[in-house]
């Protein structure tokens, strides 16, 4: 490769939605920018991530909807699941998702090939060319976490890339993991007819929430028969009579579990597989995410780094936040901190769904933070009881002294959009008595809010003078 080195005032490696989002911004105030991807083009959330599998998810919903059409006075006779309409439905829509984002790529200078750093300043691009910057960000994404289970490799296993690619429903799977795509798609094959077990290391599914979501939601998996077996530490796994064994340690005994299919949802890890980060000065932690500071730059002041490559959070607003943060730093020196406060607020798409925003009631008492909380469940509000949408609750958390929204939580219907209402509280750093004087419309799932804020309220000894609906809800049974 004896190319002279093209110039660029920032060079972007990787064009998933980090990537884009951080070059969109740099070419907004005015940088010459080149964007790097070794293709296929489109990024992980369009083509193998959220959604695929939120279009999968949209047909087991519809399903269970129709399921339980009954309770409502509804009986639908000859339901069919056509797994092939499915599986073309959802490649059609991922086909014109990723043309759309593909165009917008082609926006920019483009060079296609595997980046990989000669220098702090240069990076080949395959074999085709060199690049020179004095800035470069990198967006290089997220890989599934290679089997670490003995035997697995042998035996065969579906990852979320494959799983997503399903043209059939086993008759029967063994899920490893219970976190959110373990979740997710998990219970997507249980509704469309595989017989499901779920291995969980921890006590719960969705081990980071609190424990009265991830408890509530292992009973609800287990309501519906998906067999979840906590406590579980994998062991093995081996092929036998035709079938995939899984062996596991539970309560000191081995056990085991069988199934036609198995799939490893134990995660994704950063991917810098390749890049070549130490001739460029950039250090990595133990797990291989890249280590930034709070303004995203690396070890080498002149490198930035977002996205799933930097392992924190792995969603997909976080990466677009990330990608302008370091863009907006990286162009115009702007010295802006990333702030997660509220930003890693994050939701799952199981039903039902889960959505949270702020501290956890976990995160409040490790950190010692003195604050009140209030819950409600769907069970008690009327608007939840005519849908009969009724698993599930609210919490609200607010500071002691302030009563400031620390953090709210979600599990039940409509999860994913409710959580915007107090999102929008805490950007405006809202306190408990502010927000019950925002007006809810009635009958609507969003007023199940005033409950958890109206009993945190009640606990401050606050009420909003000459209000008697607040008069009226701090009596309301907690
Ligand atoms: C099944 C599943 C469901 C998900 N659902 C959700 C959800 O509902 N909500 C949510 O917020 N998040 C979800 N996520 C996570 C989300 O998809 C990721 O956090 C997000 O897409 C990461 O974006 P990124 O830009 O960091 O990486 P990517 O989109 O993976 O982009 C990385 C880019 O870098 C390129 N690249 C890699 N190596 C090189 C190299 N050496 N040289 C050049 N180019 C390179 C790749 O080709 C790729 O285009 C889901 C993930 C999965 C797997």
């Amino acid at each position: 490769m004896h190319r002279a080195p093209r110039r660029h005032d920032v060079v972007v490696v990787g064009a998933g939605s980090a990537g884009y989002a951080a070059a969109r911004t740099a070419r907004d105030v005015g940088c010459d920018v080149a964007l790097v991807d070794k293709g296929p083009l489109g990024g992980l959330c369009i083509l193998r991530g959220c959604m695929p599998s939120k279009t999968l998810l949209a047909s087991s919903d519809a399903l269970q909807d129709a399921r339980e059409a009954r309770a409502l006075g509804i009986g639908i006779e000859n339901m069919t699941a056509d797994m092939p309409f499915i599986a073309a439905r959802k490649r059609e829509l991922v086909r014109e998702f990723a043309e759309y984002r593909i165009e917008g790529i082609h926006d920019f200078r483009l060079y296609l090939g595997a980046a990989r750093f000669l220098s702090p300043t240069q990076l080949a691009v395959g074999d085709a060319a060199v690049l020179e910057a004095e800035t470069f960000i990198i967006a290089t994404g997220s890989v599934v976490h290679a089997g670490i289970v003995p035997g697995l490799a042998d035996v065969g296993y579906v990852d979320s890339d494959a799983v997503l690619e399903l043209e059939a429903i086993p008759k029967s799977v063994v899920v490893l993991g219970g976190g959110y795509t373990a979740c997710e798609l998990g219970q997507f094959l249980a509704r469309m007819g595989a017989r499901t077990t779920l291995l969980i290391r921890s006590g719960h599914c969705l081990t980071e929430t609190d424990d009265d979501v991830g408890k509530a939601l292992t009973e609800y998996f287990r309501e519906e028969r998906i067999d979840v077996i906590t406590h579980a530490t994998l062991v093995g796994a081996e092929r036998r009579k035709g079938e995939k064994v899984v062996r596991y340690l539970h309560g000191g005994e081995e056990c085991e579990v069988a199934a036609e299919e198995i799939f490893y949802a134990l995660g994704r890890v950063p991917n810098t597989q390749g890049l070549d980060l130490e001739k460029a000065g950039v250090v990595c932690e133990a797990g291989g995410a890249i280590t930034v500071d709070g303004h995203l730059r690396t070890s080498n002041p002149g490198i930035y780094a977002v996205g799933d490559v930097t392992a924190e959070y792995m969603l997909v607003h976080v990466a677009i936040y990330q990608g302008e943060v370091a863009a907006r730093n990286a162009c115009l020196d702007a010295g802006e901190d990333a702030d997660y406060r509220i930003v890693a607020a994050h939701t799952v798409f199981t039903d039902p769904q889960y959505a949270a925003v702020g501290a956890t009631e976990k995160e409040l008492r490790r950190k010692r933070v003195a604050y009140v909380s209030g819950r409600y469940d769907f069970a008690e509000h009327g608007k939840a009881q005519c849908l009969g949408k009724t698993k599930g609750f609210v919490k609200m958390m607010a500071a002691r002294e302030s009563g400031q929204i620390l953090g709210a939580a979600v599990l039940g219907p409509q999860a994913s959009e409710l959580i915007h209402e107090v999102i929008v509280a805490m950007r405006f750093d809202a306190t408990v008595d502010q927000f019950m004087r925002i007006p809810h419309l009635h009958p609507t799932l969003a007023e199940i809010w005033t409950y958890p804020a109206e009993a945190c309220a009640a606990q401050l000894g606050r009420k909003i003078p000459g209000d008697e609906q607040v008069e009226m809800a701090t009596s309301v049974p907690l």
